[in-house]
């Protein structure tokens, strides 16, 4: 873990943040310039730049990120009415911070499709 990150640094809390989840491989935490009412990320510990950088053994880490989106939807009373998980993937998906990431939307009616 020795490559720094915007989110390595969230994750060293030299970078101040609401941190809403944490366990020893991934942590979670609102976005700044939140889209929607709940705009949470979810990010790995360990740096991957993006999805075109996972094998298969980074496959159950991306299954545990999907059950902390599970949960942070849950808590934030938006299992039910529907959210959104999006991963943007390098310049032409919008990825500004190499360094995966699911981003949890929802708290709105999100429209189909995005921009
Ligand atoms: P992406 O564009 O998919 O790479 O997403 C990067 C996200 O990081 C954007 O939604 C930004 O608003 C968010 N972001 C950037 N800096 C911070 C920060 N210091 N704290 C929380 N979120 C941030």
């Amino acid at each position: 873990m020795t490559e720094e990150t915007l989110f390595t640094r969230i994750r060293d809390r030299e970078i101040p943040s609401d941190i809403v989840y944490e366990d020893d491989e991934i942590f979670a935490f609102r976005d700044i310039n939140p889209q929607a009412p709940t705009h949470v990320l979810i990010v790995p510990k360990e740096v991957i730049a993006t999805v075109n950088d996972l094998d298969e053994s980074r496959a159950a880490l991306i299954g545990r990120m999907f059950l902390v989106a599970q949960r942070i939807a849950h808590d934030e009373g938006i299992a039910e009415s529907g959210y959104r998980l999006v991963m943007n993937t390098n310049e032409g998906g919008g990825q500004t911070v190499f360094h995966i990431h699911l981003h949890v939307l929802g708290g709105r009616t999100l429209t189909w499709p995005p921009g």
